[in-house]
């Protein structure tokens, strides 16, 4: 049977997510993906050029673009019984549709995958990350929702199909009244591949444009601690942690983070991570690859200027 992807999108984009919840997929079978939205030609184009895709299907239509489930959740219905496997990742969208689509479909989802191991067996996180269970599921189709960060992308330099999808009227229940995008020049926290977190000990939003500075020069994402958060120090959307967004990139350089377990829940998926505390004794100082033992502020500005005399570009 074949796998059918519900793009992520924000109408003039694809997430980079899909890319890596079509690799997260990759030998379950044919992988088609599902573009719902009006004015979607560029994310159409995107999808059709990953690799490893067998088609595009499309339907256009203005009631999708709340992307709400109400809207999202008869075309899946509509499109189920073609599938083994009904895929997204576990982001905003996923996990508003996905529940009710499995309701819909009298099937258990399974959340947060981090490893598929086969068909039907999967390996998601509980207890807020602590433990890791692998879970085998004997429905007839699985309904996922993937955790986009825990893998790598596929690369784009498919030429996939594209097919229009004839669907009936899309219900709105529920009406967008407005959508409120944050702008940014660096690379989004979920899927970027260096991030440079900030903690309480920053002490300020002016504090934070020394973190903004660091991760610029390492064309990294800007995180924080719900700490940092709550204080008005970063905005809501960089928090990361059990009540924030789940991270897994190369490396994670952690400043003035005392390593709280709600924030080590959000980055066990990093490969390499940097802290710099002024306490030795801090858990993510011992957590870390490398610990710098130091005050932020004499060090990060000290690190700057050592990356733009050695002329490091990343
Ligand atoms: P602190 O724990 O106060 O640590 C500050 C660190 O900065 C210390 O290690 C200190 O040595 C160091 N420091 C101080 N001055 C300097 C300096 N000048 N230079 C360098 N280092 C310095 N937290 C999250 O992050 N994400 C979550 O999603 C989250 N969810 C939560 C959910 C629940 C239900 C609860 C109860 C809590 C949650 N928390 C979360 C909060 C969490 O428990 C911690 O309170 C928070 O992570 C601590 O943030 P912090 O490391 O910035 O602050």
């Amino acid at each position: 049977m074949a796998v059918l992807v519900l793009a992520d999108h924000d109408l003039g984009t694809l997430s980079p997510a899909t890319a890596r919840v079509v690799n997260a997929i990759a030998g379950l079978g044919a992988v088609d993906v599902l573009v719902l939205g009006e004015g979607v030609d560029q994310v159409v184009t995107q999808a059709a050029a990953l690799n490893g895709i067998a088609k595009v299907i499309v339907a256009q239509d203005v009631g999708f673009n709340s992307q709400s489930a109400e809207a999202l959740v008869p075309v899946l219905v509509g499109l189920a019984s073609c599938y083994s496997h009904i895929v997204t990742s576990a982001g905003t969208v996923g996990r508003d549709v996905f529940p009710r689509l499995a309701a819909k479909l009298d099937i258990q989802p399974i959340t947060d995958v981090v490893a598929v191991r086969g068909a039907n067996r999967f390996d998601r996180p509980i207890y807020a990350g602590n433990a890791i269970e692998t879970v085998t599921s004997n429905q007839v189709r699985q309904v996922l929702t993937i955790r986009a960060s825990a893998f790598k992308p596929v690369a784009s330099g498919g030429s996939a199909s594209v097919e229009p999808l004839t669907h009936g009227t899309v219900t709105q229940v529920a009406q967008l009244v407005a959508a409120h995008r944050t702008q940014s020049d660096v690379p989004d926290l979920a899927t970027a591949q260096i991030v440079v977190g900030g903690g309480i000990a920053v002490g300020s939003s002016e504090g934070f444009t020394l973190i903004e500075q660091l991760a610029r020069r390492l064309n990294a994402a800007v995180g924080a601690t719900r700490a940092a958060v709550d204080a008005g120090y970063a905005p809501n959307d960089w928090q990361v942690g059990q009540t924030g967004k789940i991270i897994a990139p190369d490396l994670y350089i952690a400043i003035g983070i005392s390593g709280a377990l709600q924030h080590l829940a959000g980055i066990q998926g990093a490969k390499k991570i940097v802290a710099i505390n002024t306490d030795a004794e801090a858990p993510l100082v011992k957590l870390a690859d490398v610990a710098l033992i130091g005050d932020l502020f004499t060090t990060i500005p000290a690190l700057i200027a050592e990356l733009d005399r050695v002329g490091v570009t990343l």
